[in-house]
């Protein structure tokens, strides 16, 4: 029987899984918190370790770069090939704080193998997803015979994704030049489930803000002169009860403007996946569906831009009563945005909403924390075929389709780099991210190996880029 490339990975990523699990674990003994001021010596030892590494693995260039917080680590391996893609792929060394006493099992830094999954934090968010294409570039060597990437890897590793990427738009514009790349490849999701490989395609954007109402100058009678003045409280639950329409359209005039709509295509492909609702409502702690008319749940929270108040409060929250009018309240509001709006415009269409809606005699002000713009990769992309190819030759099933309904830094790299994001991650639900006894199932994290390894050939193959001239 002849050697299949398939074979050839397989049998380097059966050979050198041993080691690659030692260098996770000592990788995940560094607790490189980025929330914790005390342990930001971690966080840079993290960022050291990972540029050592990567030199050790053959990565001509690799080293840290300096943030106004936290340190990245920044990689590059050229091809050789000038017709070459560039991929730059995308992940973070820091982790979610964890301690003992918040129900661990066992020490959160001392990795702990047990019953095929690695218990560790980081093992999954994302140290183990990071680290998987050190093994995953050898292997894709080892198999082609090649000794340089059949594409141009560039890795971009940011420090503070924990915290906020706060400094992270900024180191993007600022190293544009040497970041640039034609595709960027996220590692820093995960899948449906073990049994259902699937590659992310989108993220929403996020735009969210404060609203204080001010009325009378202090809290007032509520006999003498409740009725007859406006009341900043019932000001904030009009606002709330106003955001939706019967039909739980978000009522917000301009708010849809631009919303690139689900395709039958994707709303099939949804349709899809082994969607359970019980299942799905227990992991929400909720006890109902909800939401806009003619969509279902996933198309909910992957698809459609949505209005959510975080929370709503003024006047005296004591105990027993207290007749007043108050002097003032409070909304905090936040936006999910999905492809084609624009975050700066949602900003604009409701501060105008909300002028519009308060009567005279209440004061308002608005501030927006911020705006992620949400990206949204085409599913005829020849990246995400390769993607898809190479996840469906690691994992020997199908790959379907998911997006993510949360929203992250990968928009400020699309942006900026004007390259498509397409995500690559192993991880499942049960892997814990930011919770006690985080997980990394070992046989999932050798497939992410294998997909990285066969992605890279897949790519130059399938994807001719045009050669800048
Ligand atoms: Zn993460």
């Amino acid at each position: 029987m002849s050697t299949t490339p398939d074979d050839a990975v397989r049998a380097y990523v059966e050979a050198h899984r041993a080691a690659f699990l030692d260098d996770l674990a000592a990788w995940l003994r560094i607790p490189s918190v980025s929330a914790d001021p005390g342990r930001a010596g971690d966080v840079r030892r993290s960022a050291q370790w990972l540029v050592d590494k990567l030199l050790a693995t053959g990565f001509v260039t690799a080293e840290v770069w300096e943030t106004a917080g936290a340190p990245a680590v920044f990689a590059e391996w050229p091809s050789g090939d000038p017709e070459a893609p560039t991929v730059l792929v995308y992940g973070h060394h820091d982790v979610q704080p964890a301690a003992l006493e918040d129900g661990w099992h066992s020490e959160p830094f001392e990795p702990r193998v047990h019953d095929g999954k690695l218990y560790a934090r980081g093992a999954a968010d994302d140290k183990g997803q990071v680290l998987f294409h050190t093994l995953g570039v050898r292997a894709h060597l080892a198999a082609t015979g090649r000794t340089a990437p059949a594409v141009n890897l560039k890795l971009l590793i940011e420090g503070e994704e924990e915290s906020g990427s706060p400094n992270f738009p900024d180191l993007v514009r600022s190293r544009a030049d040497r970041l640039r790349c034609d595709a960027v490849i996220v590692s820093d999701t995960g899948m449906w489930s073990a049994d259902t490989p699937t590659v992310c395609t989108g993220m929403r954007g996020l735009a969210d803000c404060q609203i204080d109402l001010y009325g009378p100058d202090q809290d007032i009678h509520s006999g003498s002169f409740g009725g007859a003045v406006p009341n900043p409280a019932m000001e904030a639950a009009r606002l709330a009860a106003g955001l939706h329409d019967a039909d739980l359209r978000v009522a917000i005039p301009g708010f849809y403007d631009g919303v690139v709509e689900l395709t039958d295509r994707e709303r099939e492909l949804f349709a899809e996946l082994p969607f359970d609702e019980a299942r799905w409502l227990r992991t929400a702690h909720s006890h109902a569906t909800f939401g806009e008319a003619g969509f279902t749940t996933l198309e909910r929270v992957w698809a459609r831009p949505t209005a959510e108040v975080n929370g709503i409060g003024g006047g005296y929250q004591g105990p027993g009563g207290k007749t007043i009018v108050p002097a003032s309240a409070q909304l905090k509001l936040s936006f999910r945005l999905v492809e084609g709006q624009d975050a700066e415009k949602i900003q604009q269409a409701v501060r105008e909403w909300v002028a519009e809606r308060l009567p005279a005699g209440i004061r308002h002000e608005i501030t927006f924390w911020g705006a992620t713009r949400p990206c949204l990769t085409p599913l005829d992309h020849p990246a995400l075929r390769s993607v898809v190819r190479a996840m469906g030759r690691a994992f020997d099933k199908p790959v379907r389709f998911t997006r993510e309904g949360g929203s992250g830094p990968a928009a400020d790299l699309r942006d900026v780099l004007g390259a498509p994001v397409l995500f690559l991650g192993i991880s499942v639900p049960s892997d814990g991210w930011h919770a006690p006894n985080e997980k990394v199932e070992l046989d999932l994290l050798m497939k992410g190996v294998e997909s990285a390894a066969y992605l890279w050939a897949d790519l130059a193959e399938h994807w001719k880029v045009p050669v800048a001239g």
